[in-house]
C-alpha cells in the first residue's frame, strides 16, 4: 500500500493521474470539495470516465441543478439532535457524529450538507448524557468517518461509551475498510484496532462498513475485517443503490459474494436519500424492486441485504421489498 495516507483534493491534478483528459464541471461552484484518499484511488480503471469508483467520487455539474424534492436534511438529522453531535432517531439507539471527517468525499452523501463542526466538548457531554439516558442500549459513531479521529480522541470517545453499563453494543459505520484500511492496520498500542480489541471484551462491537461495488474490495479491506473478526467484532456492510454504479444484477450479486469471501454480511442497501445535489443518482423503487427479485434467485437468503429507504418521522428505516 502506497500514499498511505495521502488524498487526491486538486480536480485538475486528479484527472491527470487518471490519465482522463481536462474538464471543469462547475467545481468552482460546488460547495461540496473533492476529496479522495490515494488507496481508494488506485483502485479505480485509468483512462475510464465510468469507472464506477470514480462516478462516486468525481465532481460532477449535476450536482449544481435544483431538483425538487432533494433538501438540505434529507432524513430529519436535524431534528433528532438531542445535543449538539448526539442524535436519537430509534428507541434504544443513539447516534453520534464523531466527526466531520472522511477519507472520502462521496458525491451522493446523505449528510453532504450537514453543517458539521468538529467540537471537543463531546466525549464530556456524550458521557453526561448517557448518564441520564439509560435507556440507551446501542450507540453508533457515524459522521463523517469516526475512524478519521485521531487515535486519543477516538479512545477517549470509546472509553466513555464503555463506561456506561446500560450501554451493551458499540456500532461504528465508516468507509475506512475500502477507502483508508491503514487506520485499521497499523499494530502499535495507541491505534484504533488495539483501542477496539480492548473494547471487544468488554461490550459487543457491531462494524457495518459502506460498500457499494465490488472493486472496493480489496487485500487490505481483506486483511483489516480478518483482523477485526479475530477479535469477535460483527461485520455487516451497507449499500447504496446508485444509478451508474451498481444499479445492475451482476454487480450486486458479486458484492454479495465478495463481502462474504471477506468475512461480512449484506446488511442494507439503501435507497439513494434525497439530498441536494445527488438526483443523478436516483435508481427507480420500481428497478430497484426488480434488481431485488432476480438477486434474490441467484443467492442465498443471507447474502441478499434488505433494500430499504429511510424517511423523517419513521421509527425504523422502511422496507421496499
Ligand atoms: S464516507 Fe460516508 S459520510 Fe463521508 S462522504 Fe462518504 S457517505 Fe458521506
Amino acid at each position: 500500500m502506497k500514499n498511505n495516507f495521502e488524498f487526491w483534493t486538486h480536480f485538475a491534478e486528479f484527472l491527470t493521474y487518471l490519465e482522463l483528459p481536462p474538464r471543469s464541471d462547475g467545481l468552482e461552484k460546488n460547495p461540496f470539495s473533492m476529496l479522495v484518499s490515494k488507496h481508494f484511488a488506485s483502485k479505480i480503471k485509468k483512462g475510464d470516465w465510468n469507472d464506477p469508483l470514480l462516478r462516486q467520487v468525481l465532481p460532477s455539474i449535476a450536482e449544481l441543478r435544483e431538483v425538487k424534492g432533494f433538501e438540505d436534511d434529507p432524513v430529519g438529522d436535524e431534528e433528532s439532535v438531542q445535543e449538539d453531535g448526539i442524535l436519537q432517531k430509534y428507541v434504544g439507539r443513539a447516534l453520534v457524529i464523531a466527526t466531520p471527517a472522511c477519507s472520502i468525499h462521496c458525491r451522493f452523501c446523505f449528510r453532504r450538507n450537514f453543517p458539521f463542526h468538529a467540537d471537543p466538548t463531546l466525549t464530556d457531554r456524550l458521557d453526561c448524557w448517557l448518564e441520564k439516558h439509560t435507556d440507551i442500549h446501542e450507540v453508533i459513531l457515524s459522521g463523517g468517518d469516526p475512524l478519521m479521529l485521531d487515535n486519543e480522541t477516538f479512545q477517549n470517545l470509546v472509553s466513555v461509551i464503555l463506561k456506561h453499563e446500560s450501554v451493551g453494543t458499540l456500532r461504528i459505520h465508516t468507509r475506512t475498510p475500502v477507502t483508508l484500511p491503514q487506520k485499521l492496520l497499523e499494530t502499535e498500542e495507541k491505534s484504533h484496532f488495539s483501542c477496539l480489541q480492548k473494547a471487544a471484551t468488554q461490550k459487543k462491537i457491531v462494524f457495518v462498513s459502506h460498500v457499494n461495488h465490488p472493486q472496493e474490495l480489496d487485500e487490505a479491506s481483506g486483511k483489516v475485517f480478518q483482523h477485526l473478526r479475530s477479535i469477535g467484532v460483527t461485520l455487516l456492510s451497507q449499500s447504496v443503490l446508485l444509478k451508474g454504479v451498481n444499479d445492475n444484477v451482476q454487480t450486486l450479486v458479486a458484492l454479495s459474494q465478495k463481502l462474504f469471501e471477506q468475512g461480512v454480511l449484506p446488511y442494507y442497501l439503501h435507497q439513494l436519500d434525497h439530498a441536494k445535489g445527488v438526483a443523478h443518482f436516483e435508481v427507480e423503487d420500481v428497478h430497484a424492486i426488480k434488481l431485488m427479485n432476480e438477486i434474490r434467485n441467484l443467492l442465498p437468503g443471507y447474502l441478499v441485504p434488505r433494500l430499504v429507504r429511510e424517511r423523517p418521522h419513521d421509527g425504523s428505516k422502511q422496507p421496499l421489498f
